[in-house]
């Protein structure tokens, strides 16, 4: 009986479940074979390069494209043939579009009138929901006299209202100028704490995948490359594509020259260097890789197993940080990222000859360049 009762509640507890969804337009494949879970309370961030599917994935979801084949399940019931209204969802668009003609109130009661719901009790709700939002007192405004924070919060009000098993957003804050976007992120993130919702929402910022996210899935034509927190995707990328995609990083092509007691020799052209071995590797040739705040410059390098010298071309004060760009011997830069000034700026002009050094347990060493097949691993660790 315990065992029911506990498999019932772990499969209420997966509140989106994609099984081996395919959709394709004509010649394109825009989703191939996609299958993932989403736990009740995630924030779950879908990410990837323009035209990887993201916002097919979320239309499918929705019930505003259909599946060529595959399964979607919302709070545990297949949704095929599910009309968008019936799918227990709510959708916050680009820009959080809000009815301009409808005041505060009548945009929030929107969805419950359009389930006829009786007054008396779409007046308690959205009365209720205003308190929550901090919305009280701004009933009878039309969305154009009201700063971009409060319509973030009526539209999220907008679509909590119904209660719905989960909300989808589609790049809800894609054209909102850099300073406001992250206040406005930051909104999100508390709301998101402090009701307890199920996210699902769609980006090809990486800063704001790392900010919000409680899981990252990583698309890349079509397919997953990758599912994990932002610490997981950041720290341990299972894929090239997904190192370079998530934030900066160093990177040479190398082959293995030895392995053993959990270390691994592998031989670069500008040099031999060392890493631990977190996943073993089968492939002789793969990526290796360091982050640029865990890549010394200059008198500290000296400290580490790792070095090799290259030629200062950049440095850029950045106000709470330096960041430091030099060219190894084989046209690579790397960069550097540190609080302490490690050079004086004017070394740059001259293109003084520098050290560069790293700890053998920071290094990544990846050998699958995608999970895309045919992708050549030399192209990724090259490629922008
Ligand atoms: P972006 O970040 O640029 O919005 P995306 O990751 O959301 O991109 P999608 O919009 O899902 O990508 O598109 C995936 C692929 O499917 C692209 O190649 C796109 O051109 C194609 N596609 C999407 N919708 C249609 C459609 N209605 N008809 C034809 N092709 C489409």
């Amino acid at each position: 009986m315990q065992t029911k009762i506990l498999r019932r509640y772990l499969m209420v507890e997966k509140v989106v479940s994609a099984r081996n969804l395919t959709k394709t337009f004509g010649k394109v494949v825009a989703l191939k074979n996609v299958s993932f879970d989403v736990d009740r309370g995630e924030f779950f961030l879908i990410i990837g390069p323009s035209g990887c599917g993201k916002t097919t994935l979320l239309r499918c979801l929705a019930g505003l494209e259909t599946p060529d084949s595959g399964h979607i399940f919302i709070g545990g019931k297949n949704v095929e043939g599910v009309p968008t209204r019936e799918r227990d969802i709510s959708l916050v668009f680009q820009n959080l579009a809000l009815f301009p003609h409808k005041n505060v109130y009548d945009n929030i009661a929107f969805g419950l009138r359009m389930r006829k719901t009786p007054e008396d009790v779409v007046r308690n709700k959205v009365e209720n929901i205003m308190k929550i939002f901090g919305l009280e007192g701004i009933e009878n405004r039309l969305p154009e006299k009201l700063s971009a924070g409060q319509r973030q919060r009526i539209a999220l009000a907008r679509s909590t209202i119904i209660g719905p098993s989960v909300i989808f957003f589609d790049e809800p804050l894609g054209n909102i100028d850099y300073r406001l976007r992250k206040k406005l992120e930051l909104e999100l993130k508390l709301i998101h704490k402090k009701l307890g919702l199920t996210f699902i929402y769609v980006t090809h910022d990486q800063e704001q995948a790392m900010t919000l996210a409680t899981k990252i899935m990583v698309m890349n034509y079509g397919v997953i490359e990758q599912i994990g927190s932002p610490t997981e995707i950041y720290s341990n990328p299972s894929t090239v594509f997904v190192a370079k995609f998530f934030g900066d990083i160093n990177m040479l092509s190398g082959e293995i020259a030895s392995k053993g007691n959990g270390m691994a020799t592998i031989k670069t052209d500008v040099g031999t260097f060392e890493a631990r071995l977190v996943n073993d590797v089968v492939e002789k040739k793969i990526a290796y890789a360091i982050r640029p705040e865990k890549t010394y410059i200059g008198a500290s390098a000296n400290e580490f197993e790792n070095k090799t010298e290259g030629k200062i071309i950049s440095i850029f004060n950045k106000g709470s940080y330096f960041e430091y760009v030099a060219q190894l011997p084989n046209g690579v830069e790397f960069k550097s990222v540190s609080q302490k000034q490690a050079i004086p700026i004017d070394q740059a002009q001259m293109r003084v000859e520098v050290l560069l050094g790293w700890s053998s347990s920071d290094a990544l060493l990846l050998e699958k360049p995608s999970v895309v097949p045919g992708i050549n691993i030399d192209k990724v660790i090259l490629g922008a």
